[in-house]
């Protein structure tokens, strides 16, 4: 089914981040993403923010916060990591999962930043994604937590939650990255994954999203088509079971 038209208007998907923002505030104020806390903490220090990300890859905020901060306070810069011992790494970042891999990576990461780009994080999607273990989610992280340029890092909440509202229709985050540059207007881009990050954790979870008090259900197709439905057949469904019981 096509989305209605409506929804994919750049002032309404303006309208879905605001009220995202909202319900974000209103369950939960002080309580930044890893990424954001890495950001504000290293004023945006995209060598520190591309990191993270690699070490945020299948790893819960909690684990990748805590491992960033054990990492870059034993090797705060790219010199110091190039030149670490691997085992080292592992162990300061063993809160995170694979993280023997990930030690490698970093490294890795480092070692090709000093020998081909002065030891400084390209700003340049190509470049990005020639790193290792560097994808599309993870150079549009970097874009926007580091360099504060707009982009839409398109992780598992922002694919699922634009997929279940309507705005998009897509298969992968690669095509809702796509779909949704096309569609928002660029200065709503900024603070799109942050928003949706949160409010995918807090209130559109992948199971049990709490619709009855999200702010977006008026605009939401998965409420209509999924969630509504199936609360309606509930009293039909105790009614039967009383009838039985009789
Ligand atoms: S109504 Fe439900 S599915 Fe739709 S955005 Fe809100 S929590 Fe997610």
């Amino acid at each position: 089914m096509k989305p209605p038209t409506n929804l994919q208007s750049a002032a309404t998907i303006r309208r879905i981040i605001q009220d995202a923002a909202g319900a974000v505030e209103r369950a939960r104020k002080d309580d930044p993403t890893a990424l954001q806390e890495i950001s504000d903490s290293t004023d945006g220090d995209p060598f520190r923010v591309l990191i993270s990300t690699v070490l945020s890859h299948r790893t819960r905020d909690p684990m990748t916060a805590l491992a960033s901060s054990r990492l870059f306070a034993r090797f705060p810069n790219v010199k110091s990591l190039a030149a670490a011992n691997t085992r080292t790494v592992a162990r300061l970042i063993k809160p995170v999962g694979f993280y023997n891999t990930k030690a490698r990576t970093v490294k890795k990461i480092s070692k090709i930043l000093l020998a081909k780009y002065g030891g400084k994080v390209p700003e340049n999607m190509d470049q990005l994604l020639e790193l290792p273990s560097v994808g599309r989610k993870t150079a549009n992280c970097v874009f926007v937590y580091g360099f504060k340029t707009p982009a839409i890092p398109v992780d598992t909440h922002v694919h699922r939650i634009f997929n279940r509202i309507g705005v998009v229709k897509t298969k992968t985050p690669e095509e809702t990255e796509k779909e949704l540059t096309r569609l928002a207007d660029r200065k709503d881009w900024l603070p799109l994954n942050e928003v949706f990050v949160k409010f995918g954790q807090l209130v559109c979870r992948p199971i049990g999203p709490h619709c009855s008090d999200c702010p977006l259900n008026h605009k939401c197709n998965y409420y209509r088509t999924e969630y509504l439905p199936c609360v309606r057949k509930r009293p039909l469904r105790r009614a039967e079971k009383a009838i039985s019981i009789q």
